[in-house]
């Protein structure tokens, strides 16, 4: 007979860790999930450790669930997933090679600075839906996904899993990211790895109905809940330093858009209701 407690999980959300602490584990993690890489993750206190570890939603259930013991774990932890992947694609970036991303069929390419850098892929009206973080040599990610209504489902900062619907599942093979929502229909899938962001599936629209549908090769524009046109075009590389940006200047007279974005979609009609 095993103890008692050897199945127990010692899986601890690490609730305190301040940045300087959560971009250590980021390094000692390489960027993802210890088991399967996943640059969706928690931070996990480890047992009887100072620091914590990365895991991803579907590796931290297996571990709840004693699919994978305590040993498994401190093997992973002794070298993670993306330790293995530095010759591969991984999230160690190369600053002399670009990193393709794609929105749909629509293409930029991401040059970062030496120092850490972001790009913003996805912004609309000042809310960053999708953003790219160069981090000291590594690639990180920043989204928000939400319903097609425009209400916050999802919230992932710097690959912290911030806020999930419950019941929703994570998988990352093949580097690509897959998130499905209770009835197992897909809510998100990305391609996310050190060269190539490809993003074909998520809603990404604000509380007022702006913002970005992305299904499969099409990217659909949508201004107050309606559809505000089709995005599907090759674009000359170089040219800009972000993605796709939708400002609607009726509504948000004040706000500055950042950036040199590859798309900008506009309001620029008068709606119903709007006294200006
Ligand atoms: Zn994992």
């Amino acid at each position: 007979m095993q103890p008692v407690g050897e199945h127990q999980s010692a899986l601890i959300l690490a609730a305190d860790l301040t940045q300087p602490q959560k971009l250590h584990t980021r390094q000692q993690c390489f960027y993802g999930c210890v088991f399967c890489g996943s640059p969706v993750f928690s931070y996990y206190l480890q047992p009887n450790h100072q620091s914590a570890v990365l895991i991803c939603p579907l590796h931290a259930k297996q571990l709840q669930s004693s699919l994978l013991s305590r040993s498994t774990l401190a093997e992973r932890i002794a070298q993670p997933f993306n330790q293995q992947r530095i010759h591969k694609p991984g999230f160690s970036f190369d600053p002399n090679r670009r990193v393709q991303v794609s929105v749909g069929m629509n293409t930029v390419y991401a040059d970062f600075m030496p120092a850490d850098s972001e790009q913003y892929c996805i912004w609309v009206n000042g809310l960053e839906f999708f953003t790219l973080h160069s981090e000291s040599g590594w690639l990180c990610f920043s989204f928000m996904l939400s319903d097609a209504a425009g209400q916050p489902l999802l919230k992932v900062e710097k690959g912290e899993l911030k806020l999930s619907p419950e019941h929703w599942e994570y998988s990352y093979e093949v580097n690509t990211l897959k998130i499905r929502d209770q009835q197992r229909r897909l809510q998100c899938t990305a391609q996310l790895c050190n060269d190539r962001v490809l993003l074909t599936k998520g809603h990404f629209v604000d509380p007022s109905g702006d913002g970005f549908v992305v299904e499969g090769n099409r990217v659909i524009a949508m201004l107050d809940g309606q559809k505000g046109g089709q995005y599907m075009h090759r674009i000359e590389p170089g040219r800009y330093k972000g993605g796709w940006a939708l400002f609607n200047k009726i509504r948000h007279p004040d706000l500055v858009m950042p950036g040199n974005f590859a798309f900008v979609c506009a309001a620029k009609r008068k709606y119903p209701g709007s006294e200006r």
